[in-house]
């Protein structure tokens, strides 16, 4: 049996009493688009947290390229290959773009003139190169989003991690992301990402896991998934 791209194995995590994620495998192929979704307080960000190492896991497995993340700390997590997006944070907002993506690209190496080769690489590829000068609190969302995204691809990824990039977009604004993201896939990429907008989840996706209570309760296909009862239920149950 070949070892899968990437693969959990009974995650499971609580924060005291509330057990957020529970006995939760799946596994995501090479170069395809996994979807997570499920209402909220599902258990949608913790998993992401758990994968990049920003908590420690309550029991199960994370295992990527055949490594064992558990316990692994996050920037070592980050040089296996493995990046997130985060919401750019404040003292950054004052800094250009291109130097928030260099501040990224220093995770793969320390050479000032490399990280700006690579940020400025990054930029061109997410459409935001004629805006490199410009302080990342001036710009609008739908640049700020592609910023977030271009400091994840700075730290040059090969699983790459998708929290919420269209939360705020206008629709023009969401194609030019889906757009995006299917680049980023077709650059050789595998991509998890979660979404709250449905229309977006479907189109990109290749399979999706829909989760509630931090427990699987339906798997498959965006169609498959998109008509599943439980899954149905569980959106229409909040
Ligand atoms: P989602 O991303 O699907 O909205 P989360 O992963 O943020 O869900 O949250 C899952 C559950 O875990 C929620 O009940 C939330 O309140 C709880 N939770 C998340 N992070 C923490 C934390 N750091 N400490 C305590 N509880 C948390």
């Amino acid at each position: 049996m070949s070892t899968p791209f990437f693969e959990s194995h009974e995650l499971t995590k609580d924060f005291g009493g509330l057990r957020a994620v529970n006995g939760l495998s799946f596994h995501v192929n090479e170069g395809e688009i996994f979807g997570l979704i499920g209402p909220n307080g599902s258990g949608k960000t913790t998993v992401f947290n758990l994968i990049g190492g920003y908590y420690p896991i309550t029991s199960g497995s994370l295992r990527f390229q055949g490594t064992t993340l558990n316990s692994l700390p996050t920037w070592k997590i980050c040089k296996l290959g493995i990046g997130r997006t985060f919401q750019v944070m404040k003292p950054l907002r004052r800094m250009t773009v291109l130097e928030n993506v260099m501040t990224a690209a220093f995770n793969r190496t320390d050479v000032i003139a490399e990280s700006r080769k690579k940020a400025l690489e990054v930029l061109e590829f997410c459409g935001l190169a004629h805006r490199k000068d410009m302080t990342a609190k001036g710009l609008p969302i739908g640049y700020r989003k592609r910023l977030e995204i271009a400091r994840a691809l700075a730290t040059e990824p090969k699983l790459l991690l998708l929290d919420e990039t269209m939360a705020g977009l206008t629709p023009q604004e969401q194609a030019e992301g889906v757009t995006l993201i299917r680049k980023i896939r077709d650059s050789g990429i595998t991509i998890i990402i979660v979404e709250h907008i449905m229309r977006v989840i479907m189109s990109l996706c290749d399979r999706i896991l829909c989760i509630n209570y931090g427990q699987r309760i339906a798997e498959g296909s965006p169609q498959e998934v998109a008509n599943h009862p439980a899954v149905i239920e569980a959106y229409l149950g909040k």
